[in-house]
């Protein structure tokens, strides 16, 4: 992911933040620009707002008496390995999911995080998700949490503040119904591998492995109308909310 002005300057350490409400949401949607981001020197974080134990964790409660603080375990083992193959730090919230509920300390915890890491780059859920209480739940968190970071334009405040990040939404699993129209795709093909062990990692949805190994090649597909050439076989989608700042067009 580019910050948008085409001369971030990684020397000055290139920072991406991902925020899902569950613990594998970033694998499936944003594993390949996290581990196209590490790759070339930048440093990612991803906060888990929960491990998705209730409502995210199909296989595991298949298991004859399973209980939530073991499915909670298994989970955060997964996510960590995941993010692991991408080389990205994990830092799980445990807020509880279906219903994810963001109370004051999570709120004030995000904007902390934010504040220290100064990413330029931070991705999120998309704003409605018909069909995914918690999805919605997280990206009015991340957008709140972004506006508290960043206070007005720059202007001195009381407060800390960091640069305005660019703020992108990653790909929902339905994406037509959360009204996703991405603008911005990324040739994943170089790191294919690694989301593919991050995917792997996630052994309690092993259902959605296939369904996004075929997103990404219909993704490479799309990108190859925006200039992509016929070496991408995989990519990912990503919808930018707020404009970029150019040097030229
Ligand atoms: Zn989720």
């Amino acid at each position: 992911l580019r910050h948008g002005d085409g001369a971030l300057d990684v020397t000055d350490g290139w920072r991406l933040l991902v925020v899902g409400a569950h613990a594998a949401d970033f694998v499936w949607r944003a594993a390949g620009a996290i581990a196209l981001h590490t790759r070339s020197g930048g440093n990612a974080t991803v906060v888990a707002l929960s491990y998705g134990e209730r409502g995210e964790s199909g296989d595991l409660w298949r298991v004859p008496g399973q209980t939530v603080e073991a499915v909670k375990v298994d989970r955060r083992r997964e996510a960590e390995a995941a993010a692991a193959a991408v080389g990205a730090d994990f830092v799980p919230f445990d807020l509880g999911d279906y219903p994810l509920r963001i109370d004051e300390a999570a709120e004030e915890r995000l904007v902390e995080l934010v504040v220290e890491l100064a990413p330029q780059v931070l991705v999120t859920h998309p704003e409605r998700d018909p069909f995914n209480p918690d999805h919605p739940v997280a990206f009015n968190a991340v957008e709140r949490a972004r506006k508290l970071a960043t206070g007005a334009g720059g202007a001195p405040a009381a407060f800390a503040t960091v640069p305005p990040p660019a703020l992108y939404v990653f790909e929902p699993h339905q994406p037509e119904q959360c009204g996703f129209v991405p603008n911005v795709f990324l040739d994943i093909t170089p790191v294919f591998d690694q989301k593919l062990e991050g995917m792997k990692a996630m052994a309690s949805q092993t259902f959605l492995q296939q369904h996004y190994e075929q997103r990404a090649e219909q993704r490479a597909v799309q990108a190859r109308y925006y200039g992509a050439t016929a070496e991408c076989r995989y990519a990912e989608a990503f919808q930018r909310l707020t404009p970029a700042l150019v040097e030229r067009l």
